[in-house]
């Protein structure tokens, strides 16, 4: 156990940029956390990751510097946060429930012999213990999941669960004395970014879903037009991804992606949680179903009762 109140959160260095969903989560931390919430990043010495961390008003960014971070493999990145959770237990490390946060987060749960509660959707404290909540058993339930013998407390969230908003600038940065130790059993030969391409919807600032009543060729072809000409990435829900042009990636759902773009237009979908859970943090959310009582429209700034087809005519008239 530990004396130290404060909640960490890994900033995942992305190809030397500050992945969103971190920023997500130092904003989620400090409306939860009644201790300090501190900003964990691994750097080499030119890079800067700092200045974009600074903004989201953490209480302290916490940087290990290091030479031997430049394409460090995961392994290397969790020894060094090992041993600088080792220095002085926190009372939670959260991580993002990304490719890289969720390679990492279990190998330094694993080395402080504590608790990871998983690709979580909500966090709270109940005084200092952190409860994670995340669906279970196929999906089928949600838990909520607490690790009160050992610390820290560990959690991984699924990126856009949270708003990263911007507070008032965090002014203590610190460098950590730790000499970090290089884990070279596996060495990373090249690396590709994960750039946004038109599949991608959890990087997408708009979105067109599509549901089971905007199936036909027609509205998918039509839907792919507006795409185009507004910039927006297609998403479906779980019934499209029988179809073999859409994928499991494009899914949104609870067992699929949580998004936050700007603007969605959900058209032919009925609004069953198992979705609406997905894409409530979407700014704008457009609805359009040809039943008025459709349940998507409780949870839409906008509707159109008719049908998807046409709907995207008019609006490609307009365009
Ligand atoms: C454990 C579990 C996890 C799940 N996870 C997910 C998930 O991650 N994502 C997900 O999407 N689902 C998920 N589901 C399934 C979910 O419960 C719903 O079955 C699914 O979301 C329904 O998809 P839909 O709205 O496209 O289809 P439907 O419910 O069939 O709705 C089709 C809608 O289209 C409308 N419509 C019909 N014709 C037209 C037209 N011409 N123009 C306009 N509207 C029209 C209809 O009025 C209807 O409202 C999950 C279910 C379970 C049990």
């Amino acid at each position: 156990m530990t004396n130290n109140l404060e909640t960490w959160v890994y900033i995942e260095n992305h190809f030397n940029h500050v992945d969103p969903s971190s920023l997500q989560l130092v904003t989620k931390a400090k409306e939860i956390s009644d201790g300090p919430v501190v900003a964990v990043i691994t750097e080499t010495p030119n890079q800067n990751l700092e200045s974009e961390v600074k903004p989201y008003g953490a209480d302290k960014i916490v940087i290990i510097k290091d030479e031997a971070l430049n394409e460090a493999n995961d392994d290397t990145i969790a020894n060094a946060l090992v041993e600088l959770a080792k220095k002085d237990l926190p009372n939670a490390f959260l991580f993002s429930a990304t490719v890289t946060g969720r390679s990492i987060a279990p190998r330094v749960q694993s080395e402080l012999k504590t608790g990871l509660t998983a690709d979580c959707l909500d966090l709270r404290f109940e005084d200092d213990l952190l409860i994670a909540s995340k669906p279970s058993y196929g999906d089928n339930v949600m838990c909520e999941i607490t690790c009160p013998k050992t610390r820290p407390q560990m959690a991984s969230v699924r990126p856009n669960t949270f708003k990263a908003v911007e507070a008032t600038p965090t002014s203590e940065v610190v460098t950590a004395n730790l000499a970090v130790k290089v884990d070279d059993r596996i060495t990373i030969d090249t690396e590709t970014p994960l750039v946004a391409d038109d599949t991608n919807i959890n990087s997408a600032t708009r979105i067109i879903a599509l549901g089971r009543g905007a199936q036909s060729e027609q509205v998918i072809a039509h839907a792919k037009a507006v795409a185009a000409r507004i910039g927006a990435t297609i998403a479906v829900s779980r019934p499209l991804t029988d179809l073999p042009e859409f994928s499991h990636e494009q899914q949104i759902g609870q067992s699929g992606n949580t998004v936050a773009p700007e603007l969605i237009i959900n058209l032919g979908i009925s609004g069953a949680v198992q979705y609406t859970v997905g894409m409530q943090n979407a700014d704008t959310i457009v609805s359009v179903n040809t039943d008025e009582n459709a349940p998507i429209f409780e949870s839409s700034d906008y509707k159109y009762v008719g049908d998807a087809e046409e709907f995207l005519q008019g609006l490609l008239k307009q365009l």
